[in-house]
C-alpha cells in the first residue's frame, strides 16, 4: 500500500477566519439582541432573510459539527427518549440531544452557545425532517416558524412548479417584516440574489477543478471548503474566500499537483458524508491511489438558476433544482452526466440510514446505472452521523473489492 500523504490547502487558514468572525457576530447578536437572527434549512430562503437585515444561523450546520466531532453519539439517545424516532434524521436527533443535554461543540470551536432564533425558516425541498426539527424548537421556546413547502419527485422545474414556490416566497415578506422590523426592498434583496449567484459559480469553478486529471481536490476537502457557500452565500467575504481558493487551486492544476498522489481511480460519491469518518475514509481512499472526485453532496450548493433581475422566480427555481426533490429519471440523468465531466470510474452509494432522501440506492439507481450506462457501483450502509448504523469493516472490504474490480478491468 502507498503511504497516505494527506495534500494542505492553504486557503483554510483564511476560511477558519471568515467563519469564525461570522459565528463572533451571530453569538454577539444572540447575547445582546442587536441583531434579530433567523434559523434557516440549509437549502431555505437566506437570501430573503439577509436582504431584511437577519443574521442566519443553519443548524444542519451545527448537525454536521456533531457529527464530524462524533459528540452526536452521546446525545442522540436522548432525542430518542422524549420519542424522536431512530430512523429519523440523525442531524435532527443529535442538535435536539445536544439541546436536551446543554452541549454543543460551538464552545469548544469559537466559545460560544447556540445563538437563539427569532424566526425558524424552513424549505422542505430535502425532506419533511427539517420542519419536524423547527417545530420541535417552535414548542420549546414559543418562537415564530414560517416556511416553504416544496413538491418532490421533480422531473422538470416548469412554470406551474416556479409559480407555486414564488407565491410562498412572497407570503413569508409580510411575517418577515414584522419579526425583524425592517421594511423589504426589492432592491435589496436583488443584491443579494447577486452575491449568492456569484458565490455558486465560484464554488462550482471550485468543483470543477476536480474534473483535471490528476484532481487538485477530494471530496473530502469539498466538504470542508463548502461551508462559506452552505453558511455564507450572500455575503461578499463568501466570494472573496472562493476567490482565493481558486487561485491556489489554478496553481496545483498549473503544475499538476495531485490531491492523491499516483491518482488512478477516479469516484463520484452518492448520498451523505459519513462525518465521523471523513478522515478514515480519506485515508483509505489515498492509500487506494483514488480520488473521490465528484458528488452529489457538494453540488448541493449550486443554484445556477439565481438571477439578480427576477429575484423571487429564480430563487423559487434554484432552490427547487436541486437533487433531492427530483424524479428518479431526473437523478439518473444527472448523476451519469457528472460522472462523464469528471471521468469517474464508478459510483459509490452511500445508504444512510436516516437520511432515505439522500439515499438513491433504494429504488434500483445502481442497477440501471450499470444497465443503461455502464457505469459500476457500490453501496455501503451508514449514516450521516449515527455510526452505530456504519458497518465499517464490511464497508472496507466492498470499497477495496470494488477498487480491484474497476482497475482490473482498466
Ligand atoms: S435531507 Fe437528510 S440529512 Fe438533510 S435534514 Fe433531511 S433527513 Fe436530515
Amino acid at each position: 500500500m502507498a503511504e497516505a500523504k494527506f495534500k494542505k490547502i492553504k486557503s483554510k487558514a483564511k476560511m477558519k477566519e471568515i467563519l469564525a468572525d461570522n459565528f463572533k457576530q451571530l453569538d454577539e447578536a444572540s447575547r445582546t439582541g442587536s441583531k434579530p437572527i433567523a434559523w434557516c434549512t440549509s437549502v431555505g430562503p437566506a437570501e430573503l432573510l439577509l436582504s431584511m437585515g437577519f443574521l442566519v444561523y443553519y443548524p444542519e450546520n451545527h448537525g454536521a459539527l456533531l457529527g464530524a466531532t462524533r459528540e452526536c453519539l452521546e446525545y442522540i439517545p436522548k432525542a430518542h427518549a422524549i420519542g424522536y424516532s431512530p430512523d429519523i434524521c440523525s442531524y435532527l436527533t443529535s442538535d435536539v440531544g445536544a439541546y436536551l443535554a446543554g452541549k454543543t461543540p460551538l464552545r469548544a470551536a469559537y466559545n460560544m452557545d447556540v445563538p437563539k432564533p427569532s424566526v425558524l425558516v424552513f424549505n422542505t425541498n430535502q425532506c419533511r425532517d427539517v420542519e419536524e426539527w423547527y417545530l420541535y424548537y417552535a414548542r420549546e421556546w414559543g418562537v415564530p416558524i414560517v416556511g416553504v413547502h416544496t413538491p418532490r419527485g421533480v422531473t422538470d422545474v416548469d412554470e406551474p412548479v416556479i409559480d407555486y414556490i414564488t407565491r410562498q416566497l412572497e407570503n413569508l415578506v409580510e411575517p418577515l417584516e414584522k419579526i425583524s422590523g425592517t421594511k423589504f426592498s426589492y432592491e435589496k434583496f436583488s443584491e443579494v440574489v447577486g452575491l449568492s449567484r456569484r458565490c455558486t459559480d465560484l464554488w462550482w469553478n471550485v468543483l470543477s477543478s476536480a474534473a483535471n486529471v490528476p484532481s487538485p481536490i477530494t471530496f473530502f476537502d469539498g466538504t470542508v471548503h463548502m461551508a462559506p457557500a452552505v453558511v455564507l452565500r450572500g455575503n461578499a467575504i463568501a466570494n472573496d474566500y472562493y476567490e482565493t481558493l481558486l487561485e491556489e487551486l489554478h496553481d496545483l492544476i498549473e503544475h499538476k499537483v495531485a490531491a492523491v498522489d499516483g491518482e488512478n481511480i477516479r469516484l463520484y460519491w452518492e448520498g451523505m458524508p459519513i462525518w465521523g469518518k471523513l478522515r478514515d475514509l480519506s485515508t483509505f481512499f489515498l492509500s487506494q491511489q483514488t480520488n473521490v472526485v465528484a458528488s452529489t453532496y457538494c453540488n448541493s450548493w449550486v443554484f445556477k438558476a439565481f438571477d439578480a433581475a427576477d429575484p423571487f422566480r429564480s430563487m423559487a427555481h434554484a432552490y427547487t433544482e436541486l437533487l433531492v426533490c427530483r424524479s428518479e429519471e431526473y437523478k439518473e440523468a444527472y448523476i451519469e452526466d457528472v460522472c462523464k465531466e469528471f471521468k469517474c470510474d464508478g459510483v459509490i452509494f452511500h445508504d444512510a440510514r436516516t437520511c432515505p432522501n439522500n439515499s438513491n440506492n433504494r429504488y434500483g439507481m445502481p442497477e440501471r446505472m450499470i444497465k443503461n450506462h455502464g457505469i459500476p457501483s457500490v453501496v455501503i450502509n451508514g449514516d450521516l452521523n449515527d455510526l452505530r448504523c456504519y458497518a465499517e469493516e464490511q464497508s472496507r472490504l466492498s470499497l477495496e473489492a470494488f477498487i480491484e474490480q474497476i482497475r482490473q478491468g482498466k
